[in-house]
């Protein structure tokens, strides 16, 4: 093969495989073939190679470092691929080799590339895929395939939100369409009442696992089918049931499609609870056995995670809905319309009441969980009434804590710093507590220097992005002459970026005006504020907390102090996280089920300022962090924001920004480190995917997977 040639397949293997979107020395590759192209396309690397003219590519196969750093990400790719690697799995998941999990999401947030996730929600399942492949745990994901992602955020000089949607690259994206024999692309139906839906599926190659996607735009579906799977929560509760129909009923068809013999299912939320019961159909099929003998198969293999104590975060469908959608599998599984409808219902012979997701979920599925250890309390308060017999603290739903993707989120120079500094093969053990106490024996100055690194380069980034928004738009150029200098990068950082939903409080820190600029416009001892965060194009509320956020942010006397980054991605994101001191998160407790986004932040060298919820509400010792509160909750919650803001002054005066200020004579601030240091020794070994997932495999997906086979005769 012609060396230009012998590049552009590499290329093009290690664009195709989102490998190489977690390891830094290939990220780097492909953003110096082509820095321009790679940062407009929001770092598609599928876009980098496809871009390269034949003269490019002979140019760069003459330059023999380049080859050298290719040749080595590849050897790298097929390493990592081989079969016989060594692998967590190999050793204690064995016999979930020949039996991969299905693990079903109505989002996933695996890069900015591929943006078809919304939030939290979407970035835990591409950590799990993530994490299960460099765990070499064989799972096979299955979602939905958004042509026009979630929405991107362009807020106007009103602050008013506006969702831009747009068409993702299909000519640029890492997906192969699942083909048949014939070679013509797989087409997956999906019946329902009046008509059927049909679903073609891409394929997504996530390291050593699968991502199948369905995708409703295709021939022979009618307008609105066609539409169906183009945006992420959008629509109509109709929509929405469709897309979950689609998502359940023909996730397990294109795994069947895909011929993949399946051990255990997880659904991750209810979104995907259709899936059990189209598993349960073929079973019967398969079997010959009545509908409760199968449901209780299906059940002993399904694991459920819930992911919220919000109620509205529970898709409920009223029966006639229902009716109209599911009553060809209502009659192929032999049941009676309450029985039926029953199945998600609190009170079975309800006939008003609608079927719910999550109790659906419940129902069907043998192992449930929340995702921290006092969303597990809420959950079994909530839901006890599923249980009437079982007193609330023997409700048979437990919880496993989320934790993050350390590849993907720490910052290349702290992943150097971990290396040097606590051992080689630091990413093997990210799970062994004694490992990162080492993290002790760093000097101080060495690990602040990384941080102050890091800081910068936020610093840099929130320059760039806030001034080229602001002369997009046409405001004055003092205005984006004021973005380019904004942000000083020794002062106090405190980043802030979720969903604006209003149960998050975004402007919490504006409720006194007076008290919060004393802090920021201190001379001596600044604060500053970083946000970031979309509201759905639906939430009113939430759209006026984000203009209430993004005003101050113009304000002529703290626009050099407070921050406001559009269209809040995993990008912006990545760089938020890696950059701050602090990171603020003061959700109306106790609503925020778990969080990832704080622990992001504290293998960053950044330190944890929240109310005690969620994660942080077993993670907190009293010196890893800080919090906001004292982990109580009022009835009133006029009074609870009335308290938690109070919470929120005294914790930033009297603990934070003295202890940031304290500087030693080499100008480290010894205090502040300590804490950093004491953060990382504390909950760098919890708060990871690899902790995660192993927990799942443990206690769910192993004894899941003991039972029964999907595997049909051919
Ligand atoms: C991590 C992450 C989230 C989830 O963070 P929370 O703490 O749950 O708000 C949401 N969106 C993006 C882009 C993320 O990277």
């Amino acid at each position: 093969m012609l060396p230009a040639e012998k590049l552009k397949t590499q290329l093009s293997d290690l664009s195709m495989n989102l490998w190489w979107s977690w390891n830094p020395a290939t990220i780097k590759l492909f953003r110096d073939l082509d820095p321009d192209a790679f940062r407009t396309s929001k770092h598609n690397a599928v876009v980098v190679t496809k871009g390269l003219s034949p003269d490019k590519l002979h140019e760069l196969s003459q330059d023999a470092t380049l080859r050298a750093r290719v040749d080595r990400a590849h050897r790298e790719l097929r390493a990592y691929l081989s079969p016989t690697a060594n692998t967590w799995a190999a050793t204690h998941a064995a016999p979930l080799r020949v039996r991969p999990v299905a693990y079903l999401s109505a989002e996933f947030g695996i890069h900015e590339s591929l943006p078809i996730y919304s939030g939290g929600l979407g970035v835990l399942a591409g950590d799990h895929v993530k994490t299960a492949s460099d765990l070499g745990l064989s799972l096979v994901a299955v979602g939905l395939f958004y042509r026009e992602s979630y929405f991107r955020q362009h807020i106007d000089r009103q602050g008013q939100q506006h969702a831009e949607y747009v068409n993702l690259p299909m000519e640029a994206l890492p997906t192969t369409l699942l083909r048949g024999e014939n070679g013509e692309p797989l087409l997956i139906e999906v019946p329902m009442t009046h008509e059927r839906i049909l679903a073609q599926v891409w394929q997504v190659n996530v390291g050593r696992n699968r991502l199948l996607l369905l995708d409703t735009d295709v021939d022979g579906n009618s307008d609105d089918s066609r539409r169906l799977t183009a945006r992420l929560y959008f629509g109509d509760q109709r929509v929405r049931m469709r897309q979950e129909l689609v998502l359940g009923i023909g996730g397990i068809r294109a795994l069947r499609a895909a011929g993949i013999d399946w051990g255990g299912l997880h659904l991750n939320e209810g979104h995907s609870a259709f899936a059990t019961l189209e598993y349960v159909r073929l079973r019967m099929e398969m079997t010959g056995s009545d509908f409760w003998t199968a449901a209780q198969d299906v059940a002993q293999s399904t694991v459920f995670t819930t992911h919220t104590p919000v109620d509205a975060g529970h898709d409920r469908f009223p029966p006639q809905m229902v009716d109209e959608h599911l009553e060809p599998l209502r009659r192929s599984l032999g049941l009676s319309r309450d029985e039926f409808l029953g199945l998600g219902r609190i009170r079975p012979q309800d006939g008003a009441e609608s079927l719910c997701m999550t109790v659906l979920a419940f129902k069907m599925s043998r192992y449930a969980n929340a995702v921290s250890a006092l969303h597990g309390r809420v959950t079994r308060k909530s839901w006890q009434v599923l249980w009437p017999h079982h007193r609330e603290d023997e409700v048979p739903v437990g919880h496993i804590t989320n934790g993050v993707h350390v590849r993907t989120w720490v910052a290349p120079a702290m992943q150097e710093l971990y290396s040097q500094h606590i051992g080689p093969d630091w990413l093997d053990r990210l799970a062994d507590p004694s490992m990162w106490a080492r993290i002790e024996s760093v000097y101080d100055a060495e690990l602040w220097e990384t941080h102050r690194a890091l800081k910068a380069s936020l610093v840099h980034f929130a320059r760039r992005q806030v001034s080229a928004q602001r002369r997009r738009d046409g405001y004055s150029e003092d205005l984006v002459e004021s973005a380019t200098r904004a942000l000083d990068p020794d002062a106090l950082t405190i980043g802030f970026a979720r969903r604006f939903a209003t149960y998050k409080r975004a402007n919490l820190i504006f409720s006194d005006m007076e008290r919060i600029k004393r802090l920021l416009l201190d001379a001596d001892r600044p604060v500053q504020l970083v946000f970031s965060g979309k509201a759905h194009p639906a939430d009113r509320p939430g759209q006026d907390v984000l203009r209430n956020v993004y005003e101050s942010s113009l304000s002529a006397e703290l626009r050099s102090r407070i921050i406001f980054i559009e269209d809040y991605d995993i990008n912006v994101g990545r760089h938020m996280v890696q950059g701050v001191d602090v990171w603020l998160n003061n959700p109306r407790r106790p609503q925020e089920a778990s969080g990832t986004s704080g622990q992001k932040v504290l293998l960053n060298g950044g330190l944890n300022m929240s109310v005690l919820d969620g994660w942080w509400a077993e993670a907190y010792d009293g010196m890893n962090g800080f919090a906001i509160g004292d982990g109580l909750t009022h009835v009133s919650p006029a009074e609870q924001d009335r308290r938690d803001a109070e919470g929120l002054y005294r914790t930033l005066e009297r603990e934070v920004v003295p202890l940031y200020y304290q500087r030693d004579a080499h100008g480290v601030p010894s205090g502040w480190v300590a804490r950093i240091k004491r953060a990382i020794r504390t909950m760098g070994w919890r708060f990871n995917t690899d902790r995660m997932v192993m927990d799942y495999t443990r206690e769910c997906y192993l004894p899941a997977a003991g039972t029964q086979s999907c595997a049909m005769p051919k």
